[in-house]
């Protein structure tokens, strides 16, 4: 069968190569000129790359980690030691680590967090892990139940003291969904912790050797259309086209540059928009239904993504390290952890500004200023002095709506990928898949999508099945 898909990011590009190893014909039809969406990439014109996003790869991420098997990428990760670094505030420069050693798990995460002795005392890791028992006795059930509560509002029910939050939630909660504690829900740090605790590599970290638009997206791309599939840029959809029936007679796109406007037809029809065009989108007999009604629950969350080059080494750690700073987010000397990226003699700092809504309206300017005022904080040996390290160049992207905001009571609204309309499917990072708002949640539902479509539309002899990749089994006890 004949499958339009709307959007080539991960998911719309996930789904359509599982589609093709179903022995259907996805055409992929992207609206800008690049791929990857979220984790688009440009080169500038000294030929350095520049990213939509910081993007981290887990260990916790299986379907992930077996697309790139499929693909035969996987040298292209680059894993990292097992560690959680980051920055201490009060003491400028200098770093606490979560050392996860080479036992199983759940024993090297409370290891890691038992030898840390910088950021919580031991009162607090006990009443942390106290707070922890309804989650471990109880299960999935308990995490997707706590979606009602803030993390914040979760720490008092279970009288955790908020001072953790100050020396390490904060910094995980921007990383996991670019806001703060008061904000998140408490479902999302507990589906965190239950994979990185119940994984032995859980929390291990990789990043991929080059640009996700080159090194990830293409070779997908490659598989899409060596199959038989097809993917455009340059191809926007304008409009969904409906039979008198309801069901999607046609993908409207909009012609550029002048270009008519065209009427794209398949048997079968998929979104991987995000969710907020998808809303923009709907046809206006389907904005009356339930299900796509319930789309209003979810916004995408503003974040902004800077590259810093300098005309030094500021670092020579090779990893992710979360500022603590109110700022910024994560950030990695990319000069250190990416091949493609590697330079000896000077850095480039990539970091996630957020929360970025009182942000996202100013200027570039501005914003690079304030962050090198932060950068005097993580680097007083580089910026303090009388030859204070110099920006050669930077670029910033702003995301004003980037993944779904993940704030209490959001679960309910995500939406499955199958919908009331018998020939339009959904997939997306925002649709309801055991993972978070991620790339992992984003190749998963692509997978799902696929999956429900070659179900109910049987090929005889395929390449194979998509298979769904789960994380080990585990009893009642996940976090
Ligand atoms: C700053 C930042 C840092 C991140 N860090 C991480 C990380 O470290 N680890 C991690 O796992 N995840 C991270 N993420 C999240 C991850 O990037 C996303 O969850 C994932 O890439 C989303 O994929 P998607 O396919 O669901 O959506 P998208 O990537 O948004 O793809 C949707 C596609 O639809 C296209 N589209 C929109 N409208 C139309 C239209 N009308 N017609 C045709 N096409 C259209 C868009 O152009 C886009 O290409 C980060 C995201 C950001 C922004």
């Amino acid at each position: 069968m004949r499958v339009a898909i709307a959007g080539a990011g991960l998911a719309g590009l996930s789904c359509a190569k599982y589609l093709t190893d179903a022995g259907h014909t996805p055409i992929v039809l992207e609206r800008r000129d690049v791929l990857g969406g979220k984790v688009a990439a440009w080169k500038d014109s000294d030929g350095d790359w520049y990213e939509t996003g910081l993007h981290i790869f887990f260990g916790a991420y299986p379907n992930m980690l077996q697309l790139f098997k499929e693909l035969d990428i996987e040298d292209r990760l680059q894993w990292k030691e097992h560690t959680m670094i980051f920055n201490q505030p009060n003491a400028p420069g200098t770093y606490s680590r979560f050392d996860f050693p080479d036992l199983p798990a759940p024993l090297n995460g409370i290891v890691a967090i038992l030898r840390n002795n910088d950021m919580l005392t031991w009162p607090e890791k006990i009443k942390f892990g106290l707070g922890l028992i309804p989650a471990m006795i109880q299960g999935q059930k308990y995490v997707e139940d706590m979606d009602k509560y803030s993390w914040t509002e979760w720490l008092r029910k279970q009288n955790i003291p908020e001072r953790v939050n100050d020396e390490v939630f904060i910094a995980m909660c921007k990383s996991l969904n670019f806001i703060g504690p008061d904000e998140i829900s408490a479902t999302i740090l507990l589906t965190a912790l239950n994979r990185f605790l119940q994984e032995k590599n859980g929390s291990k970290m990789a990043f991929l050797d080059g640009s996700p638009t080159e090194r990830l997206c293409q070779p997908l791309v490659d598989y899409i259309t060596e199959r038989g599939g097809e993917v455009r840029l340059n191809a926007p959809l304008k409009e969904i086209l409906l039979n008198p029936d309801g069901t999607v007679k046609g993908f409207l796109l909009r012609g550029l540059n002048g270009a008519e406007d065209e009427v794209f037809t398949a048997d079968l029809y998929v979104s991987a928009m995000p969710v907020d065009p998808l809303k923009v989108i709907l046809p206006q007999p389907w904005q009356q239904m339930e299900f796509f009604q319930k789309l209003e629950g979810l916004e995408g969350v503003p974040v902004i993504n800077l590259h810093l080059w300098f005309d030094r080494k500021l670092t020579e750690i090779d990893h992710l390290l979360f500022s603590r700073s109110p700022l910024l987010s994560v950030y990695a000397d990319m000069s250190n952890t990416c091949r493609e990226y590697a330079n000896p003699d000077r850095s480039m700092l990539e970091l996630v500004l957020a929360p970025a809504k009182d942000w996202i309206a100013k200027s570039d300017e501005e914003i690079v200023s304030a962050t090198i005022a932060e950068l005097e904080k993580l680097f007083p040996d580089h910026f303090g002095g009388e030859n204070p390290a110099k920006l050669l160049k930077y670029h910033v992207v702003k995301t004003p709506r980037s993944v779904y905001k993940a704030t209490p009571g959001r679960q309910e609204y995500r939406p499955s990928q199958v919908t009331p309309i018998a020939n339009f499917y959904l997939t997306g990072d925002y649709t309801m898949q055991r993972y978070l708002a991620s790339m992992e949640g984003a190749v998963l539902s692509g997978k799902l999508t696929a999956q429900a479509i070659a179900e109910a539309n049987p090929v005889t002899n395929p390449s194979h099945l998509p298979t769904l990749t789960r994380p080990p089994a585990t009893n009642a006890a996940t976090v």
